[in-house]
């Protein structure tokens, strides 16, 4: 059995299955799944991502996570929470930046979020050091009611979504069909229309939504804005609402087609921070902000960072320095594409 044999069995008895649940199964099936069977982070891997770059990434995020702990007045114990944390490499980051933040080692308890097995084991092995962190499968079992600081990146550009179609004939969902008995296709289907926030559209436009997206972000600010804390949420993706196809697959860090190989390539959609905002204000925030991961960096003090770190630096070091702040900063490289929400509430408030 593989992955398309099984898609194929699925189609076939009840027909082409959506964009969201093509990619639910592609990324997350419990044998056959993309982030189940392997690691695929990293120089050998499908693609690379910005703690695996550089340790500026990791430490900044932890430095910006006690900076609002202290500024809550240190609320004990607490939780610090990481969706979909990889290698463990930008928790191990956060942690080690932290370790000498008064307190913030002796209150704090880890929740990581992740359904890979493999990743997880990574995650164990990056993080031996600590006994405050546990593991879970879902949101469901991560959240617990203390206030809690929040951490994900690059993890909703994994999460399912659907994906209309406007044609001349009205709505029209794309959905993954069969093209002959081993080869799949996208089709349109007739819909019901979709509720759009934006322009009405014009013919060959595509919308995206994802409601697991917007209801994990929900959660979150809920669980903010009922127990105070705040999260930092950074992915690729797009601050105002718009029509794109932006499903894309990759594999050994080039894009391929998204039907071909189905389970051996990493698929994502660009993350809509427009629908991730007002998923968290439908609850009591207290502070948002949306802004570019450059702009973030910047603003919390990545520069001041690097500087601090090149002292000690021998000249090849100075320049892997320089190299990893232009990836996550450059304007045509991680800086502008990649988009920074960060959001929460004061204790009590
Ligand atoms: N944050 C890491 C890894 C990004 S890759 C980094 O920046 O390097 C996406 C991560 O999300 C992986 O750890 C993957 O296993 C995890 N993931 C994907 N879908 C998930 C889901 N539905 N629930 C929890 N984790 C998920």
């Amino acid at each position: 059995m593989s992955l398309l044999k099984l898609l194929q069995e699925t189609i076939d008895q009840s027909g082409p299955i959506s964009m969201a649940e093509y990619m639910q199964l592609c990324l997350g099936h419990p044998e056959y799944g993309y982030y189940i069977t392997r690691d695929p982070i990293g120089k050998k891997g499908d693609f690379t991502t910005a703690p695996e770059i550089s340790q500026l990434f990791g430490e900044m995020l932890g430095l910006w996570i006690a900076n609002q702990w202290m500024e809550d007045g240190k609320p004990k114990p607490f939780n610090l929470v990481e969706f979909g944390p990889g290698r463990g490499t930008l928790m191990a980051d956060m942690l080690r930046a932290t370790k000498h933040v008064p307190e913030f080692h002796q209150y704090v308890s880890v929740q990581m979020v992740e359904t890979s097995p493999i990743l997880k084991a990574k995650q164990q092995e990056a993080l031996s050091a600590y006994d405050f962190i546990s593991w879970h499968e879902s949101i469901d079992t991560a959240l617990k009611p203390n206030p809690t600081y929040i951490v994900a990146n690059e993890f909703f550009d994994a999460l399912p979504v659907r994906q209309f179609c406007f044609t001349d004939k009205g709505w029209r969902e794309i959905k993954v069909g069969l093209k002959s008995k081993d080869e799949l296709q996208l089709q349109q289907q007739p819909c019901l229309p979709p509720s759009i926030p934006i322009k009405a559209p014009k013919s060959g436009d595509v919308l995206e939504i994802s409601p697991v997206s917007t209801n994990i972000m929900q959660a979150l600010a809920h669980h903010t804005a009922s127990y105070g804390g705040s999260g930092v949420i950074i992915d690729y993706g797009y601050t105002m609402h718009a029509y794109g196809d932006t499903v894309q697959a990759v594999k050994d860090h080039e894009y391929t087609s998204i039907i071909n190989n189905p389970g051996e390539c990493d698929l994502t959609a660009h993350v809509n921070f427009a629908a991730l905002k007002e998923s968290a204000l439908r609850e009591k925030i207290e502070f948002y902000y949306l802004c570019s991961q450059k702009e973030f960096l910047e603003t919390i003090g990545i520069e001041i960072r690097a500087n601090a770190l090149k002292e000690s630096a021998s000249d090849s070091q100075k320049r892997d320095i320089d190299k990893a702040l232009e990836r996550l900063l450059g304007d045509d490289q991680m800086g502008r594409l990649f988009q920074c929400f960060t959001f929460g509430n004061k204790l009590g408030s």
